[in-house]
Protein backbone atom coordinates (compact mmCIF):
# COMPACT_ATOMS: atom_id res chain seq x y z
CA UNK A 1 0.00 0.00 0.00
CA UNK A 2 2.86 2.44 1.30
CA UNK A 3 4.53 1.44 -2.06
CA UNK A 4 1.76 2.45 -4.28
CA UNK A 5 1.43 5.54 -2.05
CA UNK A 6 4.74 6.40 -3.16
CA UNK A 7 5.00 5.38 -6.99
CA UNK A 8 1.84 7.70 -6.93
CA UNK A 9 3.71 10.52 -4.91
CA UNK A 10 6.83 9.90 -7.56
CA UNK A 11 4.83 10.61 -10.31
CA UNK A 12 3.01 13.43 -8.86
CA UNK A 13 6.65 14.80 -8.09
CA UNK A 14 7.43 14.22 -11.49
CA UNK A 15 4.54 15.74 -13.09
CA UNK A 16 4.50 18.46 -11.06
CA UNK A 17 8.69 19.28 -12.25
CA UNK A 18 7.70 18.75 -15.50
CA UNK A 19 4.28 21.08 -15.83
CA UNK A 20 6.69 24.18 -13.87
CA UNK A 21 9.12 23.47 -16.61
CA UNK A 22 7.41 23.03 -19.70
CA UNK A 23 3.77 23.96 -18.59
CA UNK A 24 0.84 22.16 -16.77
CA UNK A 25 -1.15 20.76 -19.50
CA UNK A 26 2.43 18.46 -20.08
CA UNK A 27 3.09 18.06 -15.77
CA UNK A 28 -0.47 16.60 -15.66
CA UNK A 29 -0.43 14.71 -18.78
CA UNK A 30 2.37 13.17 -17.63
CA UNK A 31 0.66 12.27 -14.13
CA UNK A 32 -2.33 10.84 -15.84
CA UNK A 33 0.11 8.99 -18.14
CA UNK A 34 1.68 7.72 -15.06
CA UNK A 35 -1.50 6.42 -13.09
CA UNK A 36 -2.63 4.74 -16.51
CA UNK A 37 0.63 3.17 -16.58
CA UNK A 38 0.11 1.91 -13.00
CA UNK A 39 -3.52 0.54 -13.80
CA UNK A 40 -2.35 -1.54 -16.54
CA UNK A 41 0.76 -2.94 -15.03
CA UNK A 42 -1.77 -3.43 -12.01
CA UNK A 43 -4.44 -4.72 -14.02
CA UNK A 44 -1.32 -7.54 -15.68
CA UNK A 45 -0.42 -8.42 -12.01
CA UNK A 46 -4.36 -9.51 -10.89
CA UNK A 47 -4.54 -11.13 -14.25
CA UNK A 48 -1.53 -13.11 -13.19
CA UNK A 49 -2.87 -14.08 -9.80
CA UNK A 50 -6.17 -15.15 -11.14
CA UNK A 51 -4.45 -17.63 -13.53
CA UNK A 52 -2.27 -18.49 -10.48
CA UNK A 53 -6.15 -19.20 -8.69
CA UNK A 54 -7.02 -21.51 -11.30
CA UNK A 55 -3.77 -23.96 -10.47
CA UNK A 56 -4.01 -23.23 -7.07
CA UNK A 57 -1.03 -25.67 -6.23
CA UNK A 58 1.63 -24.33 -8.24
CA UNK A 59 3.74 -21.89 -6.77
CA UNK A 60 2.23 -18.12 -6.94
CA UNK A 61 3.22 -15.75 -9.55
CA UNK A 62 6.60 -13.43 -8.28
CA UNK A 63 6.77 -9.81 -9.20
CA UNK A 64 3.34 -9.06 -9.07
CA UNK A 65 3.83 -5.66 -6.70
CA UNK A 66 1.95 -5.32 -3.85
CA UNK A 67 0.28 -8.81 -4.05
CA UNK A 68 3.82 -10.23 -3.19
CA UNK A 69 3.42 -10.34 0.21
CA UNK A 70 -0.16 -11.16 0.30
CA UNK A 71 0.30 -14.31 -1.50
CA UNK A 72 3.52 -15.20 -0.47
CA UNK A 73 1.55 -15.44 3.36
CA UNK A 74 -1.78 -17.44 1.26
CA UNK A 75 0.54 -19.79 -0.34
CA UNK A 76 2.25 -20.35 3.12
CA UNK A 77 -0.96 -21.07 4.69
CA UNK A 78 -2.00 -23.14 1.44
CA UNK A 79 1.41 -25.40 1.99
CA UNK A 80 0.52 -25.64 5.54
CA UNK A 81 -2.91 -27.41 4.94
CA UNK A 82 -1.53 -29.62 2.59
CA UNK A 83 1.06 -31.09 3.98
CA UNK A 84 -1.97 -31.52 7.30
CA UNK A 85 -3.79 -33.09 4.91
CA UNK A 86 -1.04 -34.92 3.62
CA UNK A 87 -0.44 -36.53 7.01
CA UNK A 88 -4.16 -37.16 7.83
CA UNK A 89 -4.30 -38.95 4.45
CA UNK A 90 -1.18 -41.11 5.17
CA UNK A 91 -2.72 -41.75 8.54
CA UNK A 92 -6.33 -42.77 7.55
CA UNK A 93 -4.31 -45.53 4.78
CA UNK A 94 -2.20 -46.94 7.38
CA UNK A 95 -5.25 -47.45 9.94
CA UNK A 96 -7.03 -49.13 7.14
CA UNK A 97 -4.31 -50.98 5.74
CA UNK A 98 -4.53 -52.41 9.68
CA UNK A 99 -7.75 -52.81 9.80
CA UNK A 100 -7.07 -55.18 6.54
CA UNK A 101 -4.63 -56.90 7.62
CA UNK A 102 -6.36 -57.96 11.06
CA UNK A 103 -6.92 -61.98 10.93
CA UNK A 104 -10.44 -61.53 12.89
CA UNK A 105 -13.43 -59.69 10.10
CA UNK A 106 -15.07 -56.25 10.86
CA UNK A 107 -18.10 -54.84 8.98
CA UNK A 108 -19.28 -51.24 9.55
CA UNK A 109 -23.32 -50.77 9.80
CA UNK A 110 -25.15 -48.15 9.51
CA UNK A 111 -28.63 -47.46 11.58
CA UNK A 112 -30.61 -49.89 9.06
CA UNK A 113 -27.85 -52.54 9.71
CA UNK A 114 -26.67 -51.89 6.05
CA UNK A 115 -23.18 -53.12 5.37
CA UNK A 116 -21.03 -50.07 5.25
CA UNK A 117 -17.57 -50.75 5.08
CA UNK A 118 -15.98 -54.58 5.67
CA UNK A 119 -12.14 -55.77 5.95
CA UNK A 120 -10.60 -58.64 3.73
CA UNK A 121 -10.56 -61.25 6.66
CA UNK A 122 -14.87 -60.26 6.66
CA UNK A 123 -14.64 -60.52 2.74
CA UNK A 124 -13.11 -64.36 3.16
CA UNK A 125 -14.75 -65.19 6.62
CA UNK A 126 -18.27 -64.16 5.00
CA UNK A 127 -18.16 -63.76 1.80
CA UNK A 128 -18.71 -60.48 1.25
CA UNK A 129 -17.88 -58.80 -1.71
CA UNK A 130 -17.50 -54.64 -0.90
CA UNK A 131 -18.37 -54.15 -4.32
CA UNK A 132 -21.92 -55.61 -4.82
CA UNK A 133 -22.64 -55.39 -1.15
CA UNK A 134 -22.16 -52.03 0.47
CA UNK A 135 -25.18 -49.90 1.39
CA UNK A 136 -27.63 -53.79 1.23
CA UNK A 137 -28.57 -55.09 4.61
CA UNK A 138 -26.55 -57.15 5.99
CA UNK A 139 -29.85 -59.63 6.66
CA UNK A 140 -30.15 -59.44 2.75
CA UNK A 141 -26.34 -60.71 2.75
CA UNK A 142 -26.36 -63.00 5.59
CA UNK A 143 -29.05 -65.05 5.11
CA UNK A 144 -28.88 -67.29 8.55
CA UNK A 145 -32.02 -67.99 10.44
CA UNK A 146 -29.44 -67.58 13.84
CA UNK A 147 -27.25 -64.63 12.83
CA UNK A 148 -31.19 -63.11 11.79
CA UNK A 149 -32.22 -64.09 15.78
CA UNK A 150 -29.30 -62.84 17.53
CA UNK A 151 -29.04 -59.31 15.52
CA UNK A 152 -32.48 -59.09 16.14
CA UNK A 153 -31.56 -59.18 19.78
CA UNK A 154 -30.35 -55.38 20.16
CA UNK A 155 -28.21 -56.11 23.17
CA UNK A 156 -25.10 -58.33 22.48
CA UNK A 157 -23.92 -59.37 25.08
CA UNK A 158 -22.33 -62.36 23.57
CA UNK A 159 -21.07 -63.89 20.60
CA UNK A 160 -23.19 -66.41 18.06
CA UNK A 161 -21.12 -69.38 16.90
CA UNK A 162 -22.28 -69.58 13.17
CA UNK A 163 -21.60 -72.79 10.81
CA UNK A 164 -20.89 -71.36 7.20
CA UNK A 165 -20.58 -73.75 4.38
CA UNK A 166 -19.75 -73.56 1.01
CA UNK A 167 -18.53 -75.05 -2.34
CA UNK A 168 -14.98 -74.87 -1.29
CA UNK A 169 -14.97 -75.08 2.32
CA UNK A 170 -17.00 -75.19 5.81
CA UNK A 171 -16.44 -72.71 8.22
CA UNK A 172 -17.52 -71.54 11.91
CA UNK A 173 -17.48 -68.55 12.78
CA UNK A 174 -17.82 -66.41 16.10
CA UNK A 175 -19.78 -63.45 15.61
CA UNK A 176 -20.26 -60.45 17.64
CA UNK A 177 -21.98 -57.47 17.32
CA UNK A 178 -21.11 -54.02 19.04
CA UNK A 179 -22.59 -50.59 18.89
CA UNK A 180 -20.60 -47.71 18.81
CA UNK A 181 -21.61 -44.11 18.25
CA UNK A 182 -24.63 -42.99 16.99
CA UNK A 183 -26.86 -45.75 14.84
CA UNK A 184 -23.49 -47.23 14.02
CA UNK A 185 -22.78 -51.35 14.68
CA UNK A 186 -19.66 -53.12 14.24
CA UNK A 187 -19.37 -56.62 13.29
CA UNK A 188 -16.78 -58.94 14.50
CA UNK A 189 -16.12 -62.24 13.07
CA UNK A 190 -13.28 -65.01 14.47
CA UNK A 191 -12.93 -67.95 12.54
CA UNK A 192 -12.49 -71.05 14.92
CA UNK A 193 -12.83 -73.68 12.37
CA UNK A 194 -9.19 -75.19 13.80
CA UNK A 195 -10.30 -74.65 17.02
CA UNK A 196 -13.22 -76.45 16.56
CA UNK A 197 -11.46 -79.35 15.06
CA UNK A 198 -8.68 -80.04 17.68
CA UNK A 199 -11.38 -79.52 20.20
CA UNK A 200 -13.57 -82.45 18.59
CA UNK A 201 -9.65 -84.18 17.85
CA UNK A 202 -9.61 -83.83 21.70
CA UNK A 203 -12.96 -85.39 22.60
CA UNK A 204 -12.57 -88.17 19.61
CA UNK A 205 -9.32 -89.31 21.53
CA UNK A 206 -10.52 -89.29 24.97
CA UNK A 207 -13.04 -91.45 23.87
CA UNK A 208 -11.19 -93.76 21.60
CA UNK A 209 -8.44 -94.49 24.44
CA UNK A 210 -11.58 -95.26 27.04
CA UNK A 211 -12.75 -97.46 24.30
CA UNK A 212 -9.62 -99.00 23.45
CA UNK A 213 -9.22 -99.97 27.26
CA UNK A 214 -12.35 -100.60 28.16
CA UNK A 215 -12.58 -103.65 26.01
CA UNK A 216 -9.59 -105.55 27.43
CA UNK A 217 -9.93 -104.16 30.50
CA UNK A 218 -13.91 -105.70 31.00
CA UNK A 219 -12.88 -109.07 29.72
CA UNK A 220 -9.89 -108.73 32.50
CA UNK A 221 -12.72 -108.11 34.96
CA UNK A 222 -14.82 -111.20 33.75
CA UNK A 223 -12.04 -113.31 33.80
CA UNK A 224 -10.96 -112.45 37.49
CA UNK A 225 -14.78 -112.23 38.71
CA UNK A 226 -15.45 -116.08 36.95
CA UNK A 227 -12.39 -117.57 39.01
CA UNK A 228 -13.35 -115.32 42.40
CA UNK A 229 -16.78 -117.14 41.91
CA UNK A 230 -15.92 -120.44 41.29
CA UNK A 231 -14.90 -122.76 43.89
CA UNK A 232 -11.08 -123.26 44.38
CA UNK A 233 -10.77 -126.79 43.08
CA UNK A 234 -13.31 -126.87 40.25
CA UNK A 235 -11.08 -125.58 38.14
CA UNK A 236 -8.20 -128.44 35.90
CA UNK A 237 -4.40 -127.20 36.01
CA UNK A 238 -4.69 -126.17 32.19
CA UNK A 239 -7.93 -124.53 32.82
CA UNK A 240 -6.50 -122.12 34.90
CA UNK A 241 -3.13 -121.79 32.83
CA UNK A 242 -5.53 -120.91 30.00
CA UNK A 243 -7.87 -118.24 31.79
CA UNK A 244 -4.16 -116.98 32.86
CA UNK A 245 -3.09 -116.87 29.16
CA UNK A 246 -6.13 -114.86 27.94
CA UNK A 247 -5.85 -112.66 31.16
CA UNK A 248 -2.10 -112.02 29.80
CA UNK A 249 -3.08 -111.06 26.82
CA UNK A 250 -5.71 -108.82 27.89
CA UNK A 251 -2.78 -107.00 30.04
CA UNK A 252 -0.66 -106.92 27.30
CA UNK A 253 -2.69 -105.38 24.79
CA UNK A 254 -3.39 -102.36 27.15
CA UNK A 255 0.44 -102.19 28.17
CA UNK A 256 0.91 -102.40 24.55
CA UNK A 257 -1.82 -99.22 23.87
CA UNK A 258 -0.63 -97.46 26.93
CA UNK A 259 2.78 -98.03 25.80
CA UNK A 260 2.36 -96.13 22.23
CA UNK A 261 0.10 -94.08 23.90
CA UNK A 262 3.69 -92.49 25.69
CA UNK A 263 5.57 -92.62 22.57
CA UNK A 264 3.34 -90.95 21.13
CA UNK A 265 2.73 -88.11 23.70
CA UNK A 266 6.67 -87.64 24.26
CA UNK A 267 6.87 -87.08 20.34
CA UNK A 268 4.17 -84.45 20.29
CA UNK A 269 5.60 -82.56 23.51
CA UNK A 270 9.59 -82.88 23.91
CA UNK A 271 11.51 -80.55 21.57
CA UNK A 272 13.19 -82.56 18.81
CA UNK A 273 16.68 -84.11 20.05
CA UNK A 274 19.99 -83.44 18.75
CA UNK A 275 20.29 -85.15 15.53
CA UNK A 276 23.07 -87.32 14.76
CA UNK A 277 24.82 -89.72 11.96
CA UNK A 278 22.01 -93.12 11.87
CA UNK A 279 23.10 -96.08 10.31
CA UNK A 280 19.89 -96.61 8.49
CA UNK A 281 20.57 -100.38 7.23
CA UNK A 282 21.97 -101.35 10.68
CA UNK A 283 18.25 -100.15 12.16
CA UNK A 284 16.73 -101.98 8.89
CA UNK A 285 18.24 -105.28 9.53
CA UNK A 286 17.42 -105.21 13.40
CA UNK A 287 13.78 -104.40 12.66
CA UNK A 288 14.10 -107.33 9.54
CA UNK A 289 14.98 -109.25 12.23
CA UNK A 290 12.09 -108.97 14.64
CA UNK A 291 9.66 -108.94 11.20
CA UNK A 292 10.99 -112.47 10.62
CA UNK A 293 10.58 -114.01 14.52
CA UNK A 294 6.88 -112.43 13.95
CA UNK A 295 6.50 -113.92 10.37
CA UNK A 296 7.07 -117.15 11.57
CA UNK A 297 8.56 -118.17 8.13
CA UNK A 298 5.38 -117.43 6.24
CA UNK A 299 6.20 -114.77 4.07
CA UNK A 300 9.28 -113.91 1.91
CA UNK A 301 11.60 -111.04 2.64
CA UNK A 302 13.58 -109.36 -0.16
CA UNK A 303 15.70 -106.85 1.09
CA UNK A 304 17.98 -104.05 -1.13
CA UNK A 305 19.86 -101.90 1.70
CA UNK A 306 22.20 -99.14 0.58
CA UNK A 307 24.94 -99.81 3.56
CA UNK A 308 26.75 -96.59 3.32
CA UNK A 309 23.39 -94.17 3.28
CA UNK A 310 23.42 -92.22 6.48
CA UNK A 311 20.99 -89.81 7.51
CA UNK A 312 20.66 -87.26 10.33
CA UNK A 313 18.24 -88.28 12.69
CA UNK A 314 17.22 -89.72 16.59
CA UNK A 315 18.07 -93.60 16.37
CA UNK A 316 15.74 -94.46 18.73
CA UNK A 317 12.77 -92.60 17.15
CA UNK A 318 14.02 -94.00 13.50
CA UNK A 319 14.12 -97.22 14.90
CA UNK A 320 10.38 -97.60 15.85
CA UNK A 321 9.35 -95.84 12.50
CA UNK A 322 11.50 -99.18 10.71
CA UNK A 323 10.03 -101.66 12.61
CA UNK A 324 6.14 -99.94 12.61
CA UNK A 325 6.21 -100.06 8.78
CA UNK A 326 8.09 -103.78 9.01
CA UNK A 327 5.65 -105.32 11.22
CA UNK A 328 2.49 -103.62 9.58
CA UNK A 329 3.19 -105.75 6.30
CA UNK A 330 3.67 -108.72 8.31
CA UNK A 331 0.95 -108.55 10.19
CA UNK A 332 -1.32 -107.45 6.68
CA UNK A 333 0.33 -109.60 4.35
CA UNK A 334 -0.99 -113.48 4.49
CA UNK A 335 1.02 -116.42 4.33
CA UNK A 336 3.77 -116.59 1.65
CA UNK A 337 3.33 -112.97 0.76
CA UNK A 338 6.40 -111.11 -0.34
CA UNK A 339 7.76 -108.12 2.01
CA UNK A 340 10.31 -106.16 0.30
CA UNK A 341 12.33 -103.82 2.40
CA UNK A 342 14.62 -100.94 0.78
CA UNK A 343 16.53 -97.97 1.61
CA UNK A 344 17.89 -96.42 -1.28
CA UNK A 345 19.55 -93.00 -2.72
CA UNK A 346 16.68 -92.04 -4.95
CA UNK A 347 17.48 -90.10 -8.98
CA UNK A 348 16.32 -87.15 -7.24
CA UNK A 349 18.34 -87.11 -4.40
CA UNK A 350 16.11 -88.07 -1.32
CA UNK A 351 17.21 -90.81 0.80
CA UNK A 352 14.34 -93.49 0.50
CA UNK A 353 12.96 -96.42 3.32
CA UNK A 354 10.19 -98.43 1.47
CA UNK A 355 8.51 -101.71 2.92
CA UNK A 356 6.33 -103.06 -0.26
CA UNK A 357 4.19 -106.16 0.30
CA UNK A 358 1.35 -108.28 -1.41
CA UNK A 359 -0.60 -108.24 1.55
CA UNK A 360 -4.59 -107.41 1.89
CA UNK A 361 -4.50 -103.84 1.05
CA UNK A 362 -6.02 -100.77 1.44
CA UNK A 363 -9.52 -99.08 0.08
CA UNK A 364 -8.26 -95.55 -1.44
CA UNK A 365 -10.75 -94.22 0.92
CA UNK A 366 -8.98 -95.29 3.97
CA UNK A 367 -5.44 -94.21 2.72
CA UNK A 368 -5.77 -90.64 3.87
CA UNK A 369 -7.02 -91.43 7.38
CA UNK A 370 -4.25 -94.08 8.52
CA UNK A 371 -2.36 -91.88 10.43
CA UNK A 372 -5.02 -90.64 12.75
CA UNK A 373 -5.14 -92.07 15.73
CA UNK A 374 -6.76 -95.83 16.58
CA UNK A 375 -8.19 -95.27 12.85
CA UNK A 376 -8.35 -98.46 11.18
CA UNK A 377 -8.80 -100.33 7.95
CA UNK A 378 -9.16 -103.61 9.23
CA UNK A 379 -10.23 -103.61 12.34
CA UNK A 380 -10.48 -107.05 12.72
CA UNK A 381 -6.75 -108.11 11.64
CA UNK A 382 -5.41 -105.39 13.71
CA UNK A 383 -7.13 -106.47 17.01
CA UNK A 384 -6.09 -110.11 16.28
CA UNK A 385 -2.78 -109.21 15.34
CA UNK A 386 -2.19 -107.24 19.02
CA UNK A 387 -2.38 -103.99 16.75
CA UNK A 388 -3.00 -100.64 18.89
CA UNK A 389 -3.93 -98.18 16.02
CA UNK A 390 -1.08 -95.72 17.06
CA UNK A 391 1.71 -97.61 14.85
CA UNK A 392 1.42 -95.28 11.77
CA UNK A 393 0.52 -92.18 13.74
CA UNK A 394 4.06 -92.75 15.63
CA UNK A 395 5.50 -92.96 12.30
CA UNK A 396 4.29 -90.11 10.89
CA UNK A 397 5.29 -88.13 14.18
CA UNK A 398 8.66 -89.40 13.85
CA UNK A 399 8.58 -88.48 9.92
CA UNK A 400 8.04 -85.57 10.74
CA UNK A 401 10.48 -84.48 12.96
CA UNK A 402 12.97 -85.56 10.77
CA UNK A 403 11.81 -83.20 7.80
CA UNK A 404 10.40 -86.47 6.06
CA UNK A 405 7.23 -87.63 4.27
CA UNK A 406 5.38 -90.50 4.92
CA UNK A 407 3.95 -91.90 1.31
CA UNK A 408 1.39 -94.38 1.39
CA UNK A 409 0.50 -96.21 -2.10
CA UNK A 410 -2.02 -99.24 -2.07
CA UNK A 411 -4.12 -101.36 -4.11
CA UNK A 412 -6.91 -103.02 -1.74
CA UNK A 413 -6.53 -106.38 -2.64
CA UNK A 414 -3.52 -106.54 -4.33
CA UNK A 415 -0.42 -104.91 -1.59
CA UNK A 416 0.47 -101.57 0.21
CA UNK A 417 3.78 -99.78 -0.30
CA UNK A 418 4.77 -97.38 2.96
CA UNK A 419 7.75 -95.19 2.47
CA UNK A 420 9.78 -92.78 4.28
CA UNK A 421 11.39 -89.91 2.21
CA UNK A 422 14.04 -87.96 3.82
CA UNK A 423 15.22 -84.84 2.19
CA UNK A 424 18.76 -84.61 0.42
CA UNK A 425 19.97 -82.25 3.33
CA UNK A 426 19.56 -84.90 6.25
CA UNK A 427 21.73 -87.16 3.86
CA UNK A 428 24.97 -87.52 5.94
CA UNK A 429 27.44 -90.09 3.70
CA UNK A 430 27.08 -89.86 -0.03
CA UNK A 431 28.05 -86.32 -1.74
CA UNK A 432 25.06 -84.64 -2.93
CA UNK A 433 23.58 -85.39 -6.27
CA UNK A 434 24.00 -82.63 -8.33
P1 LIG B 1 -2.49 -101.06 13.78
O1 LIG B 1 -1.88 -101.23 15.10
O2 LIG B 1 -3.97 -101.21 13.77
O3 LIG B 1 -1.80 -101.80 12.71
P2 LIG B 1 -1.39 -98.73 12.48
O4 LIG B 1 -1.48 -97.31 12.82
O5 LIG B 1 -0.04 -99.35 12.38
O6 LIG B 1 -2.31 -99.50 13.49
O7 LIG B 1 -2.12 -98.94 11.09
C1 LIG B 1 -3.39 -98.36 10.89
C2 LIG B 1 -4.20 -99.21 9.95
O8 LIG B 1 -3.61 -99.17 8.65
C3 LIG B 1 -4.24 -100.66 10.31
O9 LIG B 1 -5.27 -100.93 11.22
C4 LIG B 1 -4.49 -101.32 8.96
O10 LIG B 1 -5.85 -101.37 8.70
C5 LIG B 1 -3.83 -100.38 7.98
N1 LIG B 1 -2.50 -100.86 7.55
C6 LIG B 1 -1.30 -100.51 8.05
N2 LIG B 1 -0.30 -101.09 7.39
C7 LIG B 1 -0.89 -101.87 6.44
C8 LIG B 1 -0.39 -102.74 5.41
N3 LIG B 1 0.92 -102.94 5.22
N4 LIG B 1 -1.30 -103.34 4.60
C9 LIG B 1 -2.62 -103.14 4.78
N5 LIG B 1 -3.14 -102.33 5.72
C10 LIG B 1 -2.30 -101.71 6.55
Amino acid sequence: MLKTLFTVLLWALAGWGLGSWLGAHIGWGLFSLGLLLMIFVSGMQVSRISRWANDIESAPPVSVGPWDDILSMVYRKLRRDRQAIDHLEQTKLQMLEAAHALPDGAVTLDGQMQLTWCNRSACEHLGLNPGTDIGYSIFNILRMPEFARYARQGRWADPVQLHLQNEEHDRTLLLQLVDYGVDRYLMVTRDITQLEKLETTRKDFVANVSHELRTPLTVLTGFLETLQDMPPDSLTSEQRLRYVGLMREQAGRMEAIVSDLLTLSTLESSPVAEAEPVDMSALVHKALQQGRILSRDQHVFVVHCDESLQVEGVDSELTSAISNLITNAVRYTPKDGTITVSWYRADDGTAVYTVQDTGIGIAPQDIPRLTERFYRADRGRSRSTGGTGLGLAITKHVAMRHEAELRIQSRYGSGSTFSLVFPQRRIVSAPAVE
